[in-house]
């Protein structure tokens, strides 16, 4: 579903991706961790077609992005990938329900498909007593699932989270971090989640470590709590 070859990235004189290769197969839930500046987001930024690599070519669903002209790249974006961020970034003056809409609106979908996709995903995220509802008049996990609903509303193949978790509590957490399992099992999605959540990582198919702008191999990394090296 995803497949990376030689990215490099630099801002400036800062290389902060200094050739990455992954490959991440269909319905994958992978975790990316690694100290703050490792260049997580970058690898998720280009993952997501929001910045372009220096070199190296980054293939999403079957398409070679790198071959993408700009003013293709943000269709592709809205038809392939859906974006959760640590922050929900919902629209203050829409309804639960309207926000969802958007995303499906811009690919140019009616109003009475939108609507019936948006609300089939209320309802799956048991948020449907919550459609009318502004974001200022729901909880925050409320908030960040119906972020998700709106990263899911095209259906993409993708789901790229950072830091999804971060802002909620425990509770709110495990319930965000099962969510993610339920939507790949029920919608097929791949997800990538750059992390710091010790336990979202534990639990997802697969964690990548980086550092330094490169991923660490599998057979170098010890885990804190085990001396042993273990195999990710
Ligand atoms: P991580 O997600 O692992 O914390 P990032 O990918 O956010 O790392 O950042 C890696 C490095 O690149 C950091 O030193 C950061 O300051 C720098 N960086 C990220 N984006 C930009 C940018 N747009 N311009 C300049 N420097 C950036």
């Amino acid at each position: 579903m995803i497949n990376i070859q030689g990215i490099t990235k630099s801002f400036g004189n800062l290389q902060v991706l200094k050739g990455i290769d992954l490959h991440i197969g269909k319905g994958e839930i992978v975790s990316i961790v690694g100290p703050s500046g490792a260049g997580k987001t970058t690898l998720l930024q280009i993952i997501g077609t929001l910045d372009r690599p220096d070199s190296g070519s980054v293939t999403v669903d079957g398409i070679n992005v790198s071959g993408l002209s700009t003013n293709k790249l943000s269709d592709f974006r809205n038809r392939h990938i859906g974006f959760v961020f640590q922050f929900h970034q919902l629209l203050p003056e829409f309804t639960a329900l309207e926000n969802i809409m958007i995303p499906a609106f811009i690919a140019g979908k009616g109003r009475s498909e939108a609507k019936a996709r948006a609300e089939e995903l209320l309802q799956f995220l048991g948020l449907a007593d919550r459609a009318n509802h502004k974001p200022n008049e729901l909880s925050g996990g409320e908030k960040q699932r119906v972020a998700v609903a709106r990263a899911l509303v095209n259906e993409p193949a993708v789901i790229l989270a950072d830091e999804p978790s971060g802002s909620l509590d425990t509770k709110n957490k495990a319930e965000l971090h099962q969510l993610f399992f339920d939507l790949r099992d029920k919608f097929g999605q791949t997800f990538v989640i750059v992390t710091h959540d010790e336990q979202l990582a534990a639990i997802t198919d697969r964690t990548i470590h980086m550092k330094d702008g490169l991923l660490m191999p599998e057979s170098t990394i010890t885990s804190p709590n085990d001396p042993t090296t273990t195999t990710v």
